[in-house]
């Protein structure tokens, strides 16, 4: 793995090259590579040489940071003003927010460039970013597979040096599972630990903001600019992370507890175990203890998940009825039947799917068997992490059961999808975070993704075991070339 936003940087404060060059360069690049990845469905190029070029004068100012001038992208559903924000949805084709989220407003600060916004499943709703209304965006590392999802164009973008880094939102994966596939970083913060004023809602009990990027530093330094409290979102937590990325390198492992849940490696198949397994083995050598535990109530968080994500979905997405938004039907004879016709037209099957399960799940007399039982688990949940991390400092376990499908391959049975989520839900269940890691190739050439998880704000201890294996392990993954290779 490589990092790559602080050589670039050092490139562009020595004078190497400029913010406006090195934009232009991606630029090329995308015109180049976009075309067989499918990542970005709009562009916003004449915005990014603006902001380029005031990103040089911030660095002839000696006011750069080290995000100031690097180009990046933002998921389809963060809103950024005045630019395409669609959630690859039909429904939202034409929609640009008047305001920009406070993650892209902190970079902007910051003097970051943005390309445009990248693919992902309509709504976020997905694990293969094929439900895309843009269709689907496929793997740099093997385009005949899938990116993963939803934040599957991000990461395409990003694996295929078409962006240095970029944010998703990972309500129950999709920054890790994706990243994982792309045989890239992805890091699903503590809920609460980034603001998602500005992120177009999925399932809000669930929903983060995340950063996928090329190495772990890449990653702490997105996640410092982008984490803090913020007034427009009741649910950003007031927590000092200090500075992570500066931290990196400096604790070693000795000590440090590793749990193993028996659990998270249920299933999955011994070539994908195996790799895992001797990833903790090097962080064992290294002084590390490792734990067994189990974790019988994994196997709840599924349904738990299923039921919550959707029930808060349909009551999110019932804002979209053809009156405030994006796409209405062409003909209609009255309001009832224009939202009918709006919705039936500009919504996707799994949508649909998901707002009629959320919505029974919702209805009287089935509300206490469903989603009240579900939220009292979910209680269940919360309490036995806790326990957990009484025990361990971090877990270890794969990110997904599966390296990347090939395309097509998911799309007949909803339910085998919903099951690969298996081992990322947890997390967003419980609100705790991880980050995703590249181990290995598998016999396909395919990478397989580490899931490393920690108790909540401790954002500091996963980022920097994640660290510890990416400096000491072989590089087995490595880059794809083509795109922007500096
Ligand atoms: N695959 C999961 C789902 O479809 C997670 C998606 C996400 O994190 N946005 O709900």
């Amino acid at each position: 793995m490589k990092e790559i936003i602080a050589p670039l940087s050092k490139m562009l404060s020595s004078g190497e090259i400029s913010s406006v060059e090195l934009t232009e360069k991606y630029i090329s690049a995308i015109e180049q590579e976009n075309k067989r990845y499918n990542a970005y469905v709009s562009l916003t190029f004449d915005k990014a040489r603006q902001q380029a070029q005031t990103a040089d004068k911030m660095i002839a100012e000696g006011n750069a940071t080290l995000l100031t001038g690097i180009p990046m992208t933002l998921k389809d559903n963060i809103c950024s003003d005045g630019d395409l924000t669609t959630c690859c949805s039909k429904i939202l084709k034409g929609f640009r927010p008047y305001y920009d989220s406070t993650v892209w407003s902190k970079l902007k600060a910051q003097g970051a460039v943005m390309l445009g916004k990248t693919n992902m499943d309509e709504f976020a709703m997905g694990s293969t970013s094929e439900t895309s209304c843009y269709g689907a965006p496929l793997n740099p590392r093997n385009v005949n597979h899938v990116t993963g999802g939803s934040s599957g164009g991000v990461a395409a973008a990003v694996a295929g040096n078409i962006a240095a880094y970029g944010l998703g939102s990972d309500t129950g994966g999709s920054v890790r599972q994706p990243a994982s596939f792309c045989g890239i970083v992805g890091l699903k913060p503590t809920y609460g630990a980034i603001s998602r004023y500005g992120l177009i809602a999925y399932g809000s009990s669930l929903d983060q903001i995340g950063v996928l990027a090329n190495s772990v530093k890449d990653t702490a330094v997105v996640f410092d600019a982008i984490s803090g409290v913020d007034a427009n979102d009741q649910t950003s937590v007031d927590f000092n992370f200090g500075n992570i990325a500066d931290t990196l390198g400096q604790t070693d492992v000795k000590g440090l507890k590793i749990g193993i849940a028996k659990e998270y490696f249920d299933g999955i198949n011994e070539e994908m175990k195996s790799a895992i397994l001797d990833a903790v083995k090097l962080f064992e050598a290294n002084g590390a203890e490792i734990i067994d535990i189990s974790l019988p109530v994994l196997k709840q968080a599924l349904p738990v998940y299923y039921i919550i994500a959707c029930a808060e979905a349909s009551s999110n997405l019932g804002r979209y009825d053809g009156i405030r938004y994006g796409y209405r039907a062409e003909s209609f004879n009255d309001v009832e039947e224009m939202i009918l016709k709006t919705r039936t037209e500009g919504f996707g099957d799994e949508v649909k799917r998901r707002i009629m399960l959320g919505t029974y799940v919702l209805s009287s007399g089935y509300y206490d068997a469903y989603y009240k039982k579900a939220c009292l688990l979910r209680e269940n949940l919360i309490s036995d992490f806790e326990e957990i991390f009484d025990k361990c400092d971090i877990l270890i376990a794969p990110t997904a059961p599966n390296t990347a499908f090939p395309l097509n391959f998911k799309g007949a049975s909803p339910v085998d999808m919903y099951l690969s989520d298996i081992a990322t839900v947890p997390i967003n269940i419980t609100g705790v975070p991880a980050i995703s890691v590249p181990v290995k190739n598998d016999s396909n050439g395919l990478p397989i993704g580490m899931q490393i998880i920690g108790k909540k704000f401790s954002e500091g201890a996963i980022l920097n075991a994640a660290y510890f294996y990416e400096k000491t392990a072989e590089d087995k993954v490595g880059n794809v070339s083509g795109g922007v290779n500096l």
